[in-house]
């Protein structure tokens, strides 16, 4: 009867886990989608910790310890969850996904001492099973802390000579290791070489992510997700525990394909990926390097609302500046009055655009934005040519030309909102300073644009009223 209850839990939460995922991929359900696969977790954790027992019969008996953890954990989450900035949410996208590397690198290294001091032959597949969770989770654990400080602006992107054929030379390693500890190890020149094998995969995770940044955190976070969850996959096999199993993968393939459109929308190879040869310095190679240049034209306040109340179309580019002003809300009230005017209004959403995927739909959603109203680049594209205004809020990178034209870009592929098709573009940001990839953009140095400087949240109140005045 236990055993039914276990893996009817086990069930619900496999099957709530793929309900919520399928979810989460609309705005629109995508909370319900959260709390769904949340329920189902909490209940396969309820259902393990009262009704799972060992092959020999005895249940889990450590329940302080478990429920300490619980408590602390829990606590922690929630007010980690509330008190972030939503600018900060990648940093803790990649400490959350560290934790869970980490936890299947502690699983490995737990059951292979149990394997130890139970003796006997282990099954190759076992083994396998438990050198695969250590590595890809060791790897994951530091690559997330090593992203996250890079984030936070704690760690700079650094290079160092030879960092292909080093990085390739520590995976050759790994791989060895792998292959040397199946071959036939057993007690302490076992575990001696498994520790040496946690500290190769340690240091792998490091370089790896060490001379990413710029354009490409984005795909090194979602690569590592993919990691983890291979990581817990490897766990949930070992332990026999189907949802841990399916969690994994799912967490797994879905991370796969994320890094995979990613890369093809950033223009790179995995491999390219992998072996740790792209972005960060490249960014930092061209940041002052003035290839676009020139003379800029601003517009005031007045003279935006004028040219948008008269439009026919004003497509609104929404950015990291955005984000950080906390305009959203003021952004959605200049949309109402201007669709009150007769305006055609919508949102061009680049994927990458913030900080996190998917940051600027979360931004909008928050302050009522309808979700129809938000286009995916593909298909904003074709639209400009047919756009009264662009208004960029707080955007650079995302509308810098040079992904197109400049092959020295460090962006250089990467797909961008075509804004300069539309009849007039109106920019702000409070500087000429460069955005996250450190670079200038022609955008701003085009007959077409005009630069209107300020607090985005500042410009747009004053822009609200100015068209409540008119
Ligand atoms: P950018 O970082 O390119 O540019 C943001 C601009 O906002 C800056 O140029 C800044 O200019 C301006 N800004 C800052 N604060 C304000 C403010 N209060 N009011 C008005 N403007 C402000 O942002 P994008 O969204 O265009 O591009 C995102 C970048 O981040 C890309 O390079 C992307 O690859 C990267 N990235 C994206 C991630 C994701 O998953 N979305 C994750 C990690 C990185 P100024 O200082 O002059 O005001």
């Amino acid at each position: 009867m236990q055993n039914f209850i276990l893996y009817l839990s086990y069930l619900i939460g496999s099957i709530t886990f793929i309900v919520g995922l399928k979810m989460l991929s609309h705005p629109e359900t995508a909370r319900k989608g959260n709390l769904v696969a949340a329920v189902g977790m909490t209940i396969a954790i309820i259902a393990t910790i009262f009704f799972y027992t060992d092959s020999d019969g005895n249940h889990l008996s450590n329940y302080i310890w478990i429920f300490v953890g619980l408590i602390i954990g829990s606590v922690l989450g929630v007010l980690m969850a509330k008190k972030v900035q939503m600018t900060a949410m990648p940093q803790m996208v990649s400490l959350f996904n560290g934790m869970g590397g980490a936890c299947a690198a502690i699983i490995s290294i737990i059951e292979i001492k149990h394997l130890i001091h139970h003796g006997g032959e282990p099954s190759s597949l076992i083994l396998l099973t438990i050198l695969l969770g250590l590595v890809i989770g060791t790897i994951s654990f530091f690559g997330s802390m090593i992203a996250f400080g890079k984030l936070n602006g704690n760690i700079k992107d650094k290079t160092l000579p030879a960092q292909q054929v080093i990085n390739l030379g520590l995976l050759a390693i790994i791989i060895a290791l792998i292959i040397v500890i199946i071959g036939g190890f057993t007690g302490i020149a076992l575990i001696t070489l498994f520790w040496c094998l946690l500290i190769i995969s340690a240091l792998y995770g490091v370089l790896f992510v060490m001379p990413i940044g710029g354009a490409d955190m984005p795909v090194v976070i979602s690569l590592l997700n993919s990691f983890t969850g291979v990581a817990a996959a490897c766990g949930g096999f070992l332990y026999d525990n189907p949802v841990m199993l399916t969690g994994g993968i799912l967490v797994g393939s879905a991370g796969t394909i994320l890094t995979i459109l990613m890369c093809n929308a950033m223009n790179r190879s995995l491999v390219n990926v992998i072996v740790g040869a792209f972005g960060g310095n490249k960014s930092g190679a061209s940041s002052g390097d003035s290839a676009a240049g020139g003379a800029y034209k601003e517009i005031s306040l007045s003279d935006s609302a004028v040219l948008m109340a008269y439009s026919k179309k004003v497509v609104i580019v929404p950015g990291y500046g955005l984000a950080v002003a906390q305009a959203q809300h003021t952004c959605h009230e200049l949309e109402k009055i201007l669709e009150e005017k007769g305006v055609e209004v919508c949102y061009a959403i680049h994927p990458v655009a913030g900080r996190m995927p998917g940051h600027m739909n979360v931004l909008l959603a928050e302050a009522d934005v309808s979700y129809d109203k938000l286009k995916e680049m593909e298909e904003i594209n074709p639209e400009f040519s047919q756009t009264d205004v662009v208004l960029i809020l707080g955007a650079n990178d995302v509308v810098n030309p040079a992904a197109k034209s400049d092959p020295a870009s460090p962006i250089y592929g990467m797909p961008i909102l075509e804004v300069e098709n539309a009849h007039h573009v109106i920019v702000n940001k409070r500087s000429m300073k460069p955005g996250y990839a450190g670079i200038e953009n022609a955008l701003f140095f085009q007959p077409k644009t005009s630069m209107l400087f300020g607090d985005a949240k500042k410009v747009l109140q004053d822009l609200v009223s100015e068209l409540k005045n008119m």
